[in-house]
C-alpha cells in the first residue's frame, strides 16, 4: 500500500533509490529500507532521512530496490520493514499489498524448518520464492512459481544475490510501472518516484511480470507467455503524479473507494456459508457474542460510520448498541458492566486522542476493547485487545472519504459475523454477502456519474445554509453530508433525522435554504418523501438523493435529483455516502477553497 522503487543501470543505484523514496514520502509510511546488490539490505523504522543517514559511503551498486512500508501485518518495526529475504538471504523482495493466504503458507514452510524473523506476510512470500529458487532456476521463474500459489494483492519487486544484475517486478491489484531510461530501467509503484529520470513508462497489468536487466526488459504473464506492451509518455509533473492526475487528494481518494471496499472485504467473505471471517476478532468472539451491549466510540465522520454500525448490529445481530463520541464518553459516569459490555473504537489514524482516552477509561474498568483502525501499529491498534484493520491504504486529504466508507464496510462485516452467531439465517447471510460483493462495482457506477453531481454542486455553491436529512440507515449519512460541507466548503450545514424537522428546524426553511434529502427506495421512502413535501410547502429548495428507478417519482418534487444504484437497504449508506462527499468536494471546488487542507483542521486529531 505504500512505496516501491527499483533501479538497474550504469549509475550508482543508492542515491536514486533514496531520492525515489523521498518522492514517495507524501503518501505517509512508517518505515523504510533498501537493498543494493553486492551490499545487502539496510532498514529503519521511521523516516527516510533516518535511513539515508544510516547508509555508509561504500553502500553503492548498480542494481537495487527500496521501499516505504505502510504496515498491514505486524507493527512498524525495523524487523518488519522491507526488504525481506528468504532464509538463505538469496532472494530479497519489497512488496505493497497483502498476501491473504500467508498464514497457511507460513505454517507449511515452518513445518519444513523455516524460521521467520518478522511478523509480515511479505517475508512469507520471500521464503516461498526462495523455496522455488533452486539451483539453475531463474529468479523470474521462481517469482512466477510462488505467485501462482498466493492469493491477495501485490506490487512486487525482487532482487537476488545469485543474479545480481537482474530485477523482477509483478503486479496484482497494487500498482507497478516500469520506467524506461537510456540504458537504465526503473520499477515504481507511483510515477512520482521516477519522474526526475524518465517520462517513458509501461504500466504492468494484473498478473503480469517483468524481468529487467542492464540489456533491457521482458514482460510476460505468470505462466510465462511473453507480452508486447506499449511504452507511454507521462505528461504529469511530480505533484499531479502524486495525485494520480486528479486536482486533489480528496478526489483521488474518492476515486479509490471501489478498490478500498474490495480491499476491506478481501479474504473476509464466506459466500457459500453466508458468513464472514475476521481473524482479528477470533480470540474474543465468545466474549463479544455474549455481550448484552456494544458501546461504539469515535469522533467526527468515524462516529457517523459508528452510527451506521449501530443500526447494522441491531438489525442483523440484535445486540443493543450505543454510539458515544470519544470526547463525551471519557467524561461520562462509567456504567459499562465489563461482563456485559464491549467497547468498539473507530479511528482512521488510530491516534485520535479523545477516542484513545475513552478506550483507556473503559479498560480501567475491565471492559473488553476492540478497534476498527486503518493505521497498523497505531496507538488504538496497540491499546485495544482485538480488532479489525480497514486496509484502506494511506489517506492524505484531511476530510476522510474512502476510510469512512471502509469503516462502514467493516461494521457491516462485524454485524454479519455476530448476526450469524445470533440467529441470522444462512440464507440471509448469503444474500448480504452477495450484496456486499456488488458494492465495488456499484461505487464505480456512482463515480462515473460524478459530472452530473458537479453540475448540481455548481448550482448551489453559493448557498449559506443547508440541511442534510435522512431516516434510519440514511440518518448517519445526513450527518456525514453536513460535516463534509462544513469542513471543506465552509458552509453552515446541519444533519438531522428527517422526522425531526417538524420539531423545530423546519422554522428555518425559506427559498434560499437548501435541504439535501436522502430518499432512497428503502423502507423509509414514503416517509422521507413526505418530508420533502413539507419543505416544499414552505418554499424550501431540495436536492433529493435517491436510488435508480425513483428519479421520475421525485423530479416534480425536488429541484434536483441525484441517483445511485440500489442494494440491500442496510448497505445503502455505503453507497449514498459517495454522492454527499462528491457534492461537498465540488461545492468547495467551485468556491476555490483549499480542499485537501481546510482551515483550522488537522488530519489526525491528537489533542483533546
Ligand atoms: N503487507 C506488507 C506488510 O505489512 C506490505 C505493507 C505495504 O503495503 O507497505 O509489511
Amino acid at each position: 500500500m505504500c512505496g516501491v522503487i527499483g533501479y538497474i543501470g550504469p549509475r550508482n543505484a543508492t542515491p536514486i533509490l533514496i531520492e525515489g523514496l523521498r518522492a514517495l514520502e507524501y503518501r505517509g509510511y512508517d518505515s523504510a529500507g533498501v537493498f543494493v546488490a553486492g551490499r545487502g539490505a539496510l532498514k529503519r523504522s521511521g523516516k527516510v532521512s533516518e535511513l539515508a543517514d544510516a547508509i555508509p559511503e561504500d553502500f553503492t551498486g548498480t542494481c537495487g530496490i527500496a521501499h516505504t512500508r505502510w504496515a498491514t501485518h505486524g507493527a512498524p518495526t525495523e524487523t518488519n520493514a522491507h526488504p525481506h529475504c528468504d532464509p538463505t538471504g538469496t532472494v530479497w523482495i519489497i512488496h505493497n499489498g497483502i498476501i491473504e493466504n500467508y498464514a497457511d503458507i507460513k505454517a507449511a514452510l515452518e513445518k519444513d524448518g523455516v524460521i521467520f524473523k518478522s511478523e509480515t506476510d511479505t517475508e512469507v512470500l520471500a521464503a516461498l520464492i526462495g523455496k522455488k529458487y533452486t539451483e539453475g532456476v531463474l529468479l523470474e521463474d521462481a517469482v512466477c512459481g510462488a505467485l501462482k500459489e498466493v492469493r491477495g494483492t501485490y506490487g512486487l519487486a525482487a532482487a537476488s544475490v545469485r543474479e545480481p544484475e537482474k530485477l523482477v517486478a509483478a503486479r496484482l491489484s497494487s500498482p507497478v510501472m516500469l520506467g524506461i531510461g537510456k540504458d537504465e530501467y526503473y520499477i515504481a509503484s507511483d510515477a512520482s518516484a521516477i519522474l526526475k529520470h524518465t517520462r517513458d513508462v509501461i504500466y504492468l497489468e494484473d498478473g503480469e511480470v517483468a524481468t529487467l536487466t542492464r540489456e533491457g526488459y521482458e514482460i510476460s504473464t505468470l505462466s510465462r507467455t511473453p507480452l508486447d506492451k506499449k511504452v507511454e509518455t507521462l505528461e504529469w509533473d511530480v505533484e499531479s503524479a502524486q495525485k494520480k492526475g486528479y486536482d486533489h487528494f480528496m478526489m483521488k481518494e474518492m476515486m479509490e473507494i471501489p478498490e478500498t471496499i474490495e480491499n476491506t472485504l478481501r479474504g473476509r467473505l464466506l459466500p457459500k456459508e453466508g458468513d464472514v471471517k475476521l481473524g482479528g476478532l477470533r480470540d474474543v468472539l465468545p466474549q463479544i457474542r455474549s455481550a448484552k451491549r456494544i458501546m461504539i466510540t469515535a469522533c467526527g465522520s468515524a462516529s457517523y460510520a459508528g452510527r451506521v454500525g449501530e443500526l447494522l448490529l441491531e438489525e442483523f445481530a440484535g445486540i443493543p448498541v450505543e454510539v458515544e463520541l470519544g470526547s463525551e464518553l471519557r467524561y461520562r459516569r462509567h456504567t459499562m458492566d465489563p461482563k456485559e459490555t464491549v467497547l468498539l473504537a473507530i479511528s482512521q489514524s488510530g491516534e485520535t486522542l479523545d477516542t484513545i482516552e475513552a478506550i483507556r477509561e473503559a479498560k480501567r474498568h475491565g471492559v473488553l476493547t476492540l478497534g476498527v483502525v486503518n493505521v497498523v501499529g497505531s496507538s488504538i491498534a496497540r491499546e485495544t485487545t482485538a480488532g479489525v484493520y480497514n486496509h484502506a491504504g494511506p489517506e492524505i486529504s484531511v476530510a476522510s472519504t474512502k476510510a469512512v466508507i471502509s469503516q462502514m464496510t467493516v461494521l457491516a462485516l462485524i454485524s454479519i459475523l455476530l448476526g450469524r452467531q445470533n440467529g441470522l439465517s444462512s440464507t440471509d447471510g448469503e444474500h448480504l454477502v452477495s450484496e456486499l460483493q456488488k458494492l465495488p462495482d456499484l461505487a464505480r457506477t456512482i463515480l462515473s456519474r460524478r459530472e452530473s453531481i458537479q453540475a448540481i454542486a455548481k448550482k448551489y455553491a453559493k448557498v449559506q445554509n443547508a440541511f442534510f436529512l435522512g431516516r434510519k440507515f440514511q440518518c448517519p449519512i445526513a450527518y456525514e453530508g453536513a460535516i463534509k460541507l462544513k469542513e471543506i466548503a465552509y458552509i453552515h450545514a446541519e444533519g438531522y433525522a428527517a422526522g425531526e424537522m417538524k420539531h423545530g428546524p423546519i422554522a428555518l426553511i425559506e427559498p434560499s435554504f437548501l435541504s439535501v434529502v436522502l430518499v432512497p427506495d428503502d423502507s423509509m421512502y414514503e416517509k422521507s418523501k413526505s418530508n420533502i413535501q413539507e419543505i416544499r410547502a414552505r418554499g424550501g429548495t431540495v436536492i433529493a438523493i435517491t436510488t435508480d428507478g425513483k428519479e421520475d417519482d421525485l423530479k416534480g418534487l425536488a429541484d434536483d435529483v441525484i441517483s445511485v444504484p440500489n442494494v440491500h437497504e442496510a448497505l445503502l449508506p455505503i453507497l449514498t455516502t459517495i454522492p454527499v462527499q462528491l457534492f461537498a468536494y465540488y461545492v468547495a471546488l467551485e468556491r476555490g477553497l483549499n480542499i485537501d487542507m481546510p482551515r483550522n483542521l488537522a488530519k489526525s486529531v491528537t489533542v483533546e
